[in-house]
């Protein structure tokens, strides 16, 4: 007879959580869901999941946590704040943290809970949205391999590929090592976009040129013709997400002194986007959305743009 299946307990239901949470519900794993958005949790309980009115009731009837939050403050919460983890959890109990966070901070984070017998794992998410839809999100794993293989069945419900990068803190640092590069190539993408439009350029002629050629990127290949070529700029990844990830690298470059000027730049151009223009809510892709149309909330397409169908992943 097969093993009981573990109870989830999973928290942070937004574009990324939302779908993923579905996946284990498809895949009949047993699970409660808790967010601060009473809404995102009665959408989950329409799906079949049970909803959790607090984290204390989460917590309490799990045996695995999973977390999906938007920054370190709100990991730390769920560790450490009232009805967290420290205070309700019990020996035994695995967290895995998909959440994009500090590398140190998630460290610690696995070295206070270990005192309390609860493991620890990171497993950081690659691709997008969609792709977490199809289930098949990419995980970057750090932790134990005995954690691993506990948590491999949880995984391979809402992924197709699962990467052990090696001991706790590796899949985040290794993330954000991924995200740095995707977020200032994103960047780069829109500004070339831009220079190509105002020396005269169409859209379709430079996109059938960049994505033939050596400057190609998956970004421009998977991300923009889902998204800001219908003129959809609306997360996705938000651009405060973007500059979150881009500065948690910018520390943990400057801590390791290695010099970035390239991602310090795109960093402070997606910081620009969120306080100068108040863009902060709208897609990465956004920054694109300039190439098309100029006028500062952009989104809109003047010339509506079919690209080729085509496209693999990752981001
Ligand atoms: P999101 O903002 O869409 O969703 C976050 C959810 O967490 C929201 O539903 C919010 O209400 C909830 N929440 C916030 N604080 C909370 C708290 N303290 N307790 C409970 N719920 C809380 O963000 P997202 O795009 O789903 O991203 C989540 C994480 O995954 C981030 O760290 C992000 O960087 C990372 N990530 C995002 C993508 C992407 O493409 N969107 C891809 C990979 C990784």
């Amino acid at each position: 007879m097969a093993a009981p299946r573990e109870r989830i307990g999973f928290i942070g239901l937004g574009s990324m959580g939302r779908p993923m949470a579905t996946s284990l519900i498809r895949k009949r794993f047993p699970i409660s869901v808790f967010d601060t958005v009473a809404a995102h949790v009665a959408t989950l309980v329409e799906s079949g999941a049970a909803g959790a009115s607090d984290l204390t009731s989460l917590v309490s009837t799990a045996d695995v946590i999973i977390t999906m939050l938007p920054n370190t403050p709100d990991v730390a919460g769920v560790v450490s704040g009232p009805g967290g983890l420290l205070e309700t959890g019990h020996a035994g109990m695995l967290m895995i943290d998909m959440s994009t966070i500090d590398p140190a901070a998630s460290r610690s984070f696995g070295a206070s809970l270990a005192k309390k017998s609860i493991r620890f794992m990171d497993a950081a998410v690659g691709r997008s949205p969609a792709h977490a839809e199809r289930g098949e999100s990419l995980f970057m794993v750090g932790g134990e391999a005995s954690d691993l293989e506990r948590a491999h069945p949880i995984l391979e419900a809402m992924g197709n590929k699962i990467i052990h990068c090696g001991p706790q803190g590796s899949g985040i640092s290794m993330k954000i090592v991924n995200n740095f590069l995707a977020m200032a190539t994103c960047q780069i993408s829109a500004e070339a976009l831009t220079l190509g439009s105002k020396l005269g350029l169409s859209m379709a002629t430079m996109y059938d040129v960049i994505t033939n050629s050596l400057s190609s990127n998956d970004h421009l290949k998977t991300y923009w013709p889902t998204k800001v070529l219908k003129g959809d700029v609306e997360p996705g990844f938000a651009i405060d997400l973007a500059y979150k990830d881009l500065s948690i690298a910018v520390s943990a470059a400057a801590a390791a002194g290695v010099p970035v000027f390239a991602g310090a730049a795109a960093r402070e151009c997606l910081g620009q986007a969120r306080t100068g223009r108040g863009l902060g809510g709208k897609d990465i892709t956004h920054q694109g959305a300039a190439a098309l149309n100029p006028s500062p909330s952009g989104g809109r397409i003047p010339h509506p743009f079919t690209a080729p169908a085509d496209s693999p992943s990752t981001t």
